[in-house]
């Protein structure tokens, strides 16, 4: 029986090592790029019973969430109450992370008729560690970091995401993750304290931070790797057809394209799209007054421009009562408008709205049927 030490070594980069893993526990180590952002980490190797243990003992530090089945298809971040319940392998939430620091729903203050007196909710952001996030989701807080915390900062989605440790994993794209089409790999590792690869016998465990690594020395579990590792690179199905850089500028020219009336044909604008993105960010305001007609409470809900009511403004005017210039206006979120100041693209290939779509409408094939379109206007102006 081989121990874990056994290990295959590639001797350079970017070449294909096919020698048969099988009579190691070693699998995995099966690559064809060498993976430069884990070289320089240092890692431990942990069976599955160890990353249970781990979760317990992480559990013994503050309140863990991390993916959960739910139903018989579904996954969700719930907060846990038993290690085994963690869904180590899943392909995404339903709900993006979001939900812990941007709530669906959250009170901003009480008033009271009356007296016309009011008082802001003050928030106790408690130590929170999250467990088994994906790097397309890590890469949806940072985005969200941006947008919430530019111009006048929101305080609450901060105060959260300051308690908040995070620990990564790897996963394995299904048909609809597209994260590396634009540049967002398996194996990104900003933003996470630790991150879990799977391999064949267990996992790879990198320490990416100082808080990372006093976490796994007062855990005092698994096994430390000197060897340098290379890992599998996992290709995802769905693909943007250009480089990820040349969005921006197709979506300089296809305001006009026909293309979204041709998806906006098939939409019945539910609005699933936008609220199980994780870097939609839009929300509603609404004061209600309780039975008393005097206590009320102004709450802040999450909202989504593919809904009629988003556009609709006093005097019942709908500024884009139109579904294909709901859908237009989601995309140039993503791709265009907050990209000219942020400088990135503002979809992370999750693949949520395309999963979740009742009507089966693919952002992939929205994207790129807006990149043939460009590219005939090229050819033809070309001519
Ligand atoms: S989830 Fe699909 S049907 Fe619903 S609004 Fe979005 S694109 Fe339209
Ligand atoms: S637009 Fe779709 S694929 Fe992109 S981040 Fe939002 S839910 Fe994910």
């Amino acid at each position: 029986m081989p121990c874990y030490y056994d290990l295959m070594l590639y001797s350079h980069c970017g070449t294909k090592i096919v020698k048969q893993a099988s009579n190691t526990m070693w699998g995995f180590l099966m690559s064809k790029e060498f993976n430069s952002k884990l070289t320089d980490l240092k890692r431990y190797f942990f069976n599955e019973s160890d990353v249970r243990k781990f979760i317990d003992f992480l559990m013994t530090k503050a309140e863990v969430i991390a993916p959960q089945t739910k139903g018989e298809q579904s996954f969700a971040y719930n907060v846990v109450k038993n290690s085994s319940d963690v869904a180590l392998e899943y392909p995404r939430t339903m709900q993006p992370l979001k939900k812990y620091f941007l709530p669906p729903v959250e009170t901003l203050l009480t008033f009271k008729m009356s007296s016309n007196e009011f008082s802001e909710e003050v928030i106790e952001a408690k130590k929170q560690i999250f467990f088994g996030i994906h790097s397309y989701e890590m890469k949806g807080i940072h985005l969200l970091d941006y947008c919430l915390g530019k111009g006048k900062p929101e305080s609450n989605y901060l105060k959260r995401r300051a308690n908040a440790l995070i620990i990564g994993i790897s996963y394995k794209p299904d048909k609809y993750h597209f994260a590396t089409s634009l540049g967002i790999d398996i194996e990104e590792t900003e933003g996470f304290a630790l991150f879990f690869e799977k391999v064949t016998e267990g996992y790879l465990v990198f320490v990416v931070t100082d808080e990372g690594a006093e976490l796994i020395k007062d855990f005092s579990g698994g096994k430390p790797i000197d060897e340098q590792v290379n890992i599998e690179e996992l290709p995802q199905q769905a693909k943007i057809k250009y480089h990820y850089n040349r969005l921006p500028q197709v979506f300089e020219h296809v305001y006009n394209s026909r293309v979204w009336d041709h998806f906006a044909d098939k939409c019945v604008g539910c609005g699933t799209c936008n609220l199980l993105c994780p870097t939609c960010y839009c929300f509603d305001v609404r004061d209600e007054v309780g039975l008393n007609a005097d206590d009320g409470k102004r709450q802040r809900f999450w909202d989504g421009c593919m809904l009629n009511s988003f556009a609709e403004v006093a005097g019942g005017e709908n500024f884009r009562n139109k579904l294909a210039a709901r859908m237009r206006h989601r995309l140039y979120r993503k791709f265009s408008y907050i990209t000219k100041s942020s400088g990135e693209l503002h979809c992370v290939g999750c693949g949520r709205c395309t999963r979740y779509c009742p009507a089966d409408i693919s952002i992939v094939e929205i994207i790129n049927s807006l990149i043939e379109d460009y590219s005939a206007q090229q050819k033809k102006q070309a001519v």
